[in-house]
């Protein structure tokens, strides 16, 4: 029995590391290898980079509202694999291997060492008592089923393997080609674009004001449904931070198909809306009325940060605010709610964190991520059209999915 692992990253070497807990507690006694191959020069040099070399490996999920929050695509199946191996499941197993974890108050999930190090050292010794073998160097050019069951998998190096069950989990790719492996199983996939990136903005207006981070604003696209609230990034390109990132989360594909140009919508009291904001500005006006509207700074925004907006939206900072106009207060409110931004491009300074796009979820059955058209082979991962917005939840998917095809396998090679 001998199963093919195809990717040697997050999903591909924890899949390795559950498959032999599972093998070993199904007691089975005919030998089951497990190979890794791995198109780098090392396994899990992604995990490495994650969280800037920290990890983020999962989330509390505290302040998750719902599901379909954090994972634009893939919602339906992460709820389904999420109650199989959640996150407390995922922090248990790497607690279990000697990594002590610790919880941020903003809910992400890192090593309490703060250093990847750590987690890769566990999936490590949880491959090693797999009795997984790694392969670098191999990149599957081609994978063919076998008319007699099984597979083939042909590397670029010019060898060749078969293996009676694959687990494809080679991970997102920018470019389609990255997928090309997989055309002689003729399976839908979804093109890949990326997603999380932050954004430029035409003329850049806010760029004196790089640097800046703005609490609780809420940004959008007019004339869609995409928007997300967060902390905003003020960058020297444009904008950036959970807001933003957020939002090329759920308008990736949108963006791509737009050529990254698109209005930009700026509530700059979050999930205030034009009258609270009104009201806020009445409040602070009212009870100062002899200062300088440029020195009633609302208390989330920075003195210069106000004093552009307030330029932006054609009011005079110098207005005293008992000279204020009923009408200006208004029309000031309205656009502190609403400001209006073109969007110019995705930063060319950033890597994209995460694909969007990848094998169509409908060529899996979702309990256990086998393929329906081919049985015996599996995906995981971002090769799936499953990806998430930032704070570990992209991470906690590859668990979860390594962990339901772990079980799938030990459950098959259990009953054969
Ligand atoms: C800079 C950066 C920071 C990130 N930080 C975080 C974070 O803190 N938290 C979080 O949750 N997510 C983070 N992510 C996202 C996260 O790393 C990925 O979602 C996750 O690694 C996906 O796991 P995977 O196993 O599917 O793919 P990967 O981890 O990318 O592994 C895929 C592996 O397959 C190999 N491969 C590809 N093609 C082939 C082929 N044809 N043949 C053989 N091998 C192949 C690749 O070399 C790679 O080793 C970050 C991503 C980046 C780029």
């Amino acid at each position: 029995m001998k199963i093919a692992i195809i990717g040697a990253g997050a999903a591909g070497c924890f899949a390795a590391a559950r498959l032999g807990e599972e093998i070993r507690c199904s007691g089975r006694t005919e030998a089951v290898e497990i190979h890794l191959y791995e198109s780098g020069t090392r396994p899990l040099a992604k995990v490495r980079i994650t969280g800037g070399g920290r990890c983020n490996l999962t989330n509390s999920f505290r302040s998750v509202r719902s599901v379909e929050a954090v994972y634009p695509r893939g919602a339906r199946l992460m709820k389904r694999l999420l109650k199989q191996f959640s996150h407390t499941d995922a922090m248990a197993w790497f607690e279990g291997a000697g990594v002590p974890l610790v919880v941020q108050p903003d809910e992400c999930v890192f090593p309490a060492s703060q250093t990847s190090e750590d987690i890769i050292a566990a999936l490590w010794r949880g491959m090693q008592a797999a009795g997984a073998q790694v392969h670098t160097g191999h990149r599957a050019q081609r994978i063919a089923p076998r008319a007699e069951g099984g597979y083939t998998l042909d590397f670029t190096n010019g060898q060749t393997a078969e293996a009676d069950r694959v687990i494809v989990t080679t991970g997102g790719s920018p470019r389609p080609s990255g997928l090309g492996f997989l055309a002689p199983l003729s399976l839908t996939t979804l093109p890949p674009v990326p997603s999380l990136f932050s954004l430029t903005l035409e003329g850049h207006p806010l760029s004196a004001l790089s640097g800046h981070v703005v609490q609780d604003v809420a940004v959008r696209i007019p004339g869609t449904k995409l928007a997300a609230s967060g902390t905003l990034l003020i960058t020297h390109q444009g904008l950036s931070g959970p807001a933003m990132l957020r939002l090329s989360s759920y308008a990736a594909r949108f963006l791509h198909e737009a050529n990254y140009r698109a209005p930009l919508a700026i509530n700059w009291w979050g999930a205030h809306n034009e009258e609270e904001i009104l009201a806020d500005l009445r409040q602070l006006t009212g009870s100062q009325p002899k200062k300088l509207l440029s020195n009633i700074v609302p208390p989330h925004l920075t003195a210069r940060l106000w004093a552009t907006l307030l330029e932006r939206c054609g009011v005079q900072p110098d207005t005293r605010a008992k000279d204020l106009h009923a009408k200006t207060l208004q029309r000031l409110a309205a656009q502190l709610s609403n400001q209006t931004f073109a969007i110019a491009g995705r930063n060319p300074h950033k890597e994209e964190f995460v694909t969007c796009g990848g094998v169509a979820l409908a060529e899996v059955h979702p309990q256990t991520l086998e393929c329906k058209k081919h049985p015996r082979l599996y995906f995981a991962g971002e090769v799936l059209d499953v990806d998430a917005v930032t704070g570990g939840f992209n991470l906690q998917a590859a668990w979860s999915m390594a962990d339901a095809v772990a079980r799938a396998i030990a459950q098959q090679l259990a009953g054969a």
